[in-house]
């Protein structure tokens, strides 16, 4: 049987993504103090601004150095694990669900000659 791409990914997000989101959640509570979902989502948008500031900049011309986008993208990344992890959301079974929604909104696009 041909697997197909979005198959493929499935595969990829349940064999790594419950078990970062498991081992992060390990370390932070190992050395860093809980916090709510709230202080977390509070978190997630304030890095989600500062990477979005930095967009802005380079947009009205300012040089911005690669490894200032890199470094906002992490915090993003960690903001969202921590936000998961208070929430007590799955984030593997989360993206999977919401990929599926896509997909299907996409095909119906598709047959209608309409892009996403
Ligand atoms: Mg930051």
């Amino acid at each position: 049987m041909k697997i197909n791409n979005l198959e493929q990914l499935e595969l990829s997000l349940q064999s790594s993504l419950s078990t970062i989101q498991n081992e992060f959640d390990n370390y932070q509570k190992k050395f860093f103090v809980a916090r709510s979902p709230e202080f977390f989502c509070l978190e997630l948008n304030g890095e989600a601004g500062e990477l979005a500031n930095l967009e802005k900049k380079q947009w009205k011309g300012r040089n911005i150095e690669p490894e200032k986008f890199a470094d906002e993208a992490a915090d993003v990344f960690i903001a969202l694990l921590n936000y998961v992890n208070a929430r007590g959301i799955s984030l593997e079974n989360a993206v999977i669900d919401k990929l599926y929604k896509i997909e299907n909104i996409r095909q119906e696009r598709a047959e209608n000659g309409l892009t996403y």
